[in-house]
């Protein structure tokens, strides 16, 4: 990230700006001193990058302390004040907002539910009545609307912020991005809701400021069985963007049918709506996923039956992973999260038989600290981590 010759100015410039805001991010709060010897750049260069960032409000001064050698620093953080960032959740049958300031602290929620029937149309009434919403929240607190972050539980084509394709939402080709671009006059960032819950977890949840985890892989647990995969701190998105659909790998392909149509994904095997499937199997009886939650807390054995067969196929899939990602991490999230105490000692015992010994050193499977809210969260991350990583100019 350091200034190299024959790189083009302009973009060494933003590259150590976005350098300088993400080590302080991690490591704040820094003086000018201090972000010299984190980041390696010259303390002429860091003078002048946190005087713009400084004009641009991100930043700011709270006081001095004194170094090691030679004159006080005055510190510095990111400024809470630096903006506002706006994440929106689109699921089945719900659609969730925050309003966070600069630092991701949460100023305003909102959360509409909708019914089975609700179309399209529907969907987006809700989203955009959230999102004006939002947008008087951000000036009653005073602060600038950065951009908005969206998560969508379907396949996103990211670069045109477009909803390919959501089965259990029934949309194919939504043009979110040019639709509340125009609408709002913001910046929308649109992606799938477990690579946006990922990036919840990398800013803000289990695999916060760095702590080494910068590769470790989100599942998102639910009806269905997203990932997200982040890589070196970013989020693999593979050849045309729809990698992370863990929830189809083929675990038994003599196995139930699938959504997507195919057979024996890990999805038919793994989620709650396979859960309360079995369960009415074994016992005759139908009941909800929260009530087999709490049957099972209670020690019904039926109840045990079907999340000890649950955990172990949830491990045969994370051994796979383990074996072609080489994750530091897998955080469990969704549904399945509030009973990871009883489920991943389980998935823990079969993830070590189906995985590399190499693999499995020093490997964490672990909830998520965000629980319902790392998806929506991560909308927001989204936002944050292209004004502070990416650099690219927003409106
Ligand atoms: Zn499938």
């Amino acid at each position: 990230m350091k200034t190299q010759i024959g790189v083009d100015q302009s973009l060494a410039r933003k590259y150590n700006s976005a350098t300088i805001l993400d080590h302080l991010r991690l490591h704040a709060p820094l003086s000018r001193a201090g972000l010299a010897k984190y980041t390696g750049l010259s303390r002429s260069s860091v003078s002048r990058i946190v005087d713009q960032l400084l004009s641009e409000n991100l930043i700011h001064e709270i006081g001095a302390q004194q170094e090691k050698i030679g004159r006080p620093g005055t510190l510095i953080e990111l400024n809470p004040a630096g903006g506002a960032a706006i994440g929106i959740e689109i699921g089945v049958d719900f659609v969730s907002a925050i309003l966070t300031d600069f630092i991701a602290r949460i100023q305003w929620r909102k959360h509409i539910d909708l019914p089975d029937e609700a179309d399209l149309a529907a969907y987006l009434d809700a989203s955009e009545e959230l999102i004006n919403q939002a947008l008087l929240e951000s000036k009653t607190c005073g602060l600038q609307p950065l951009g908005i972050g969206v998560g969508v539980w379907g396949l996103v084509d990211i670069l045109k912020g477009e909803v390919r394709y959501a089965p259990n939402l029934n949309w194919r080709d939504v043009p979110l991005k040019r639709l509340w671009e125009n609408r709002f006059g913001l910046t929308v960032f649109v992606d799938n809701n477990a690579n946006a819950a990922a990036m919840g977890e990398y800013y803000l949840g289990s695999a916060k400021n760095g702590k080494d985890v910068d590769d470790f892989i989100f599942l998102s647990t639910g009806i269905g069985l997203g990932g997200g995969v982040i890589n070196a701190g970013q989020v693999f998105r593979g050849w045309n963007g729809f990698a992370g659909e863990v929830g189809h790998m083929t675990i038994d392909p003599e196995g139930a049918a699938c959504m997507c149509g195919k057979r024996g994904c890990w999805e038919t095997v793994v989620g709650s709506r396979v859960g309360v499937q079995d369960y009415q199997r074994l016992t005759g009886k139908e009941v909800s996923f929260e009530e087999l939650v709490t049957r099972l807390r209670a020690g019904d054995p039926a109840s045990l039956e079907v999340f000890t067969k649950m955990a172990r196929s949830l491990g045969i899939g994370i051994g796979n992973l383990v074996n072609v990602f080489n994750p530091r991490c897998i955080i469990i999230g969704g549904a399945l999260e509030q009973i990871s105490d009883i489920m991943l000692p389980i998935a823990k015992e079969t993830f070590q038989k189906n995985s590399l010994i190499q693999s499995q050193k020093d490997i964490r499977i672990i909830p998520s600290t965000l629980g319902a809210d790392s998806c929506v969260l991560g909308c927001v991350a989204l936002v944050l981590d292209e004004v502070i990583r990416q650099r690219t100019k927003l409106s």
